[in-house]
């Protein structure tokens, strides 16, 4: 196969590759009710058109006062509760009764709590007095008019959504979520619950591309495995490039004999590279397939683990704008590492916090790219840096968790 495109780059070009690529296709801009936006990328920014707390209202359930009263007994002269305004000012020497969340009469500059008061008939008592604006939320104190409230580029969870929904928004703009279609390839994989024949294996990562597609949001269609069959690969795959966004595969891409997806895609579509210095995930293959992207997975379970999370996450990401990075964190080693390659390795591991609330993490010596279990028992990739090397336990490393502790916009 003539190779006319980048092959066996840095994993840090590849990076810049999957973001060029997505930076040239974004995603449609829709309108999503907030009920349906949970997850998805914001398209504008949000700007407050109303202030927040939209007037001054009661931080208590108590009796609306004005300070300079002091101590002195008050005349109750009315009620004023969440809602509808009553419209009953407040005169020296006298108070309204009111609940949290009621706007503060005129008039009246504090609240004072239902407990520092006793009530006798239409008297109320204090047991202590209240200051200028105790208990008091002041309009525009949380948001102001003009305020950006929300960036473009934020993912919407469900804080974000709650205070799109108290300025009053009823939908927003978010960027269209990505299509996917999934396939696993190879003459030996059955479908789990099924008999094997001898040679024949379990197909583990349609299920694990499902998952990890599913807890990211995307509603993934996964097609029947496909054989090792030139033919009949090339049929499906076109078939799916017109109809998704992206088609992303596993198996097929490494240099054997059955291996014939880059040579398919280069001939049918576009290869933006294939094979990354990394490990595991080395012959990953990324292209371009009629109106979809391709992205071309390892078949060893867990290349896919760190293909996706490294590779094809970030894609997904950057196609629908989103500005959040992923955590990356620092922990330190509680085990030597040690690597005799040149790639940049991803190694499964144990990230958790030690007594101290200090993040640590807990290398899996099992590194080979079948070792699923090493994965299923781990939590996060472990960053080891290009070159040969040594890490002893105690050394701080990049960690990449499999999910969760989203940085926010
Ligand atoms: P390949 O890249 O197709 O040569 O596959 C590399 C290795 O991953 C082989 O041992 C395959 O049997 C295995 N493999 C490929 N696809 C799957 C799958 N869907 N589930 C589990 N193992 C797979
Ligand atoms: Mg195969």
């Amino acid at each position: 196969m003539s190779q006319d495109f980048p092959t066996r780059i840095s994993f840090a070009r590849a990076q810049d590759i999957v973001q060029a690529v997505a930076m040239d296709h974004p995603m449609d801009v829709e309108r999503k009710p907030l009920s349906r936006a949970l997850g998805r990328v914001l398209a504008q920014d949000v700007v407050a058109g109303i202030p927040l707390p939209g007037f001054d209202n009661s931080a208590m359930d108590g009796f609306a006062i004005r300070s300079s009263d002091g101590v002195a007994p008050r005349r109750l002269v009315g009620e004023q509760f969440a809602g509808a305004t009553a419209g009953i000012p407040v005169a020296a020497g006298e108070c309204l009764r009111i609940t949290t969340g009621a706007a503060l009469p005129a008039g009246a500059d504090a609240v004072l709590m239902k407990e520092n008061a006793r009530v006798e008939g239409d008297t109320v008592l204090p047991t202590q007095a209240a200051t200028a604006g105790q208990h008091v939320r002041r309009q525009g104190e949380d948001v102001a008019v003009g305020d950006i409230v929300l960036r473009a580029g934020a993912v919407l969870d469900a804080s974000k959504l709650s205070l799109a929904a108290a300025l009053g928004h009823h939908d927003l703009p978010v960027r269209r979520r990505p299509t996917v279609a999934v396939f696993t390839t190879g003459d030996e994989l059955r479908a789990p619950g099924q008999p094997l024949a001898p040679g024949e294996i379990y197909d583990s990562n349609r299920v694990l591309l499902q998952a990890l597609l599913i807890a990211e949001g995307y509603e993934p269609v996964a097609w029947p495995v496909l054989p090792d069959d030139p033919d009949a690969l090339a049929g499906a795959l076109k078939d799916a490039a017109f109809s998704f966004d992206l088609v992303l595969t596993c198996g097929g891409v490494s240099a054997g004999e059955k291996d014939f997806l880059p040579a398919f895609l280069q001939r049918e579509g576009r290869v933006h590279f294939w094979k990354v210095l990394m490990r595991p995930g080395m012959p990953v293959l990324f292209g371009r397939l009629g109106e979809a992207h391709f992205l071309g997975l390892p078949g060893n379970p867990v290349s896919v683990l760190a293909t996706f999370l490294t590779l094809a996450r970030p894609l997904l990401d950057a196609l629908q704008g989103r500005a959040v990075p992923r955590p990356r964190l620092r922990a330190r080693l509680t085990a030597d590492v040690a690597k005799g390659h040149d790639r940049l390795e991803f190694l499964r591991g144990v990230l958790a916090c030690d007594e101290s609330g200090q993040l640590q993490v807990t290398p899996n010596p099992a590194d080979g790219s079948h070792r699923l279990r090493a994965a299923a028992q781990s939590n996060a990739l472990v960053v080891l840096g290009e070159g040969a090397g040594q890490w002893p336990a105690g050394t701080l490393m990049d960690v990449l968790p499999y999910t969760g502790l989203e940085a926010s916009r």
